[in-house]
């Protein structure tokens, strides 16, 4: 077995680079080989091009099932993953199989509604697909607009009063009524976090983490400007990112991903210490690891233990890592669902593969479940790919269609720079 010998030297260089690691290798005999060659890697390349396609659709769409399911159990402290199982086994999976062999949808099934945290990240993915840039003053008005033609989404309290202020047309700084919140100190909920997810798709064939956090912070202090709920924002994102980098459904390193989150974690929140008084001087803590100087940071730590921890309860993770409305209360906890479900499945999940079991992990952790399901979701769904999102999901949840086309149209611009930079 030799490398593969190619007709034109650039093609090569460009089909190399293209498959990256695949590792292209056929036997070097004659013409032929190298004709068989080129159509291989050509079809491994269409392959990757799909693969990459579907992570993009298994992340957006993922978001919104995630979403849609854990709004049915959104503000439940305490949920029962057989609770969660029952619903969407025979409000979901069965239905759908009794409609496709009679043709007619049960009479006590009705389609699921997105949220507030579908309803926001829909507006930041038109945004940035229209504008192709952040255009914060178009997505400032895209928010006022998708809140005020549908206000009973679920929007909390304080966001509403920003929201209804971004509706003034004349309004010269759009970042100013969220900073003005809560005497200045900005919220620190995870309405920031919850809508993220097309910000890593949008950058990620630039693979300039700076743009990405500089992105992230911008659409993130539309409505939040603590610095909790921007750090909570770019925690998500690194994580969607650093998943996307890598193959599709390879094997979590738990301890490898978790320390590189914290390495980009870390920097970014000793800076905001740095430079003002402490966070937890400003937000009254409510759990011990909330008052660490790097809350993100000690809260990753723990998730290496709880992610392979066996008799771990859904108490202990709120207690611990938390399951509220607040980023800090939240993101850390989407994120072990994904990593636990990555590498200790839950026995009474047996036979649902790695992006069911972390939405249906992720809601039974109770508390605000659609936001934790679909963050933990935008996460599973950028390494698995859509091909694992049930179809019955995806057709009882209102807004899959949207999202499918959001990633179409992430993923075409991404090629188009792809190319161009070819
Ligand atoms: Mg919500």
């Amino acid at each position: 077995m030799t490398s593969v010998r190619w007709a034109n030297p650039s093609t090569a260089l460009r089909a190399n680079d293209f498959i990256g690691d695949f590792g292209a290798r056929v036997r070097e005999t004659d013409h032929w080989a190298e004709v068989v060659a080129i159509v291989d890697v050509q079809k491994k390349a269409r392959i990757f091009c799909n693969m990459s396609l579907s992570r993009f659709k298994g992340s957006l769409i993922g978001a919104v099932v995630a979403d849609c399911i854990g709004a049915l159990f959104e503000g439940i402290r305490v949920v029962r993953l057989k609770d969660v199982l029952g619903v969407v086994e025979h409000k979901i999976e069965k239905a759908r199989k009794i409609q496709k062999e009679s043709g007619t949808r049960p009479a006590d099934v009705y389609g699921l509604q997105f949220t507030d945290d579908t309803a926001m990240a829909r507006s930041v993915a038109a945004s940035l697909i229209e504008k192709d840039k952040l255009d914060a003053r178009d997505l400032a008005h895209r928010f006022a607009e998708e809140f005020r033609s549908e206000p009973d989404r679920g929007y909390g309290g304080n966001v509403v009063t920003v929201l209804k202020a971004l509706r003034d047309p004349d309004i010269e700084d759009v970042f100013k009524p969220a900073s003005e919140q809560f005497d200045g100190s900005g919220s620190y909920g995870n309405g920031g976090a919850m809508r993220i997810s097309p910000a890593p798709l949008f950058t990620f064939f630039d693979n300039d983490i700076t743009k990405l956090e500089s992105l992230t912070d911008s659409i993130t202090r539309l409505t939040h400007t603590n610095p909790l709920a921007i750090h909570g924002a770019m925690l998500e994102v690194f994580a969607i990112d650093e998943i996307m980098r890598m193959s599709q459904g390879q094997s979590i390193d738990v301890n490898k991903f978790l320390d590189s989150l914290i390495a980009k974690m870390k920097p970014i929140e000793e800076k905001s210490n740095d430079c003002s008084e402490p966070l937890a001087k400003k937000v009254v803590p409510k759990r011990p690891l909330d008052a660490d100087p790097t809350p993100y940071c000690a809260k990753l730590e723990k998730i290496k233990e709880f992610a392979f921890k066996e008799d771990l309860n859904a108490s202990e993770v709120e207690a611990v890592l938390g399951n509220d409305v607040s980023a800090l209360g939240s993101v850390p906890a989407a994120i072990l669902s994904f990593v636990r479900q990555a590498v200790t499945p839950d026995p009474n999940m047996e036979g649902r593969n790695e992006f069911e079991r972390t939405v249906l992990y992720a809601i039974s952790l109770g508390g605000d479940t659609d936001t934790i399901a679909t963050m933990a979701a935008a996460i599973a769904g950028a390494l698995y790919g859509a091909e694992q999102i049930p179809e019955s999901w995806q057709y009882y949840c209102e807004g899959v269609a949207d999202a499918e086309t959001f990633a179409e149209k992430f993923f075409q611009r991404g090629q188009v720079q792809k190319v161009a930079q070819d």
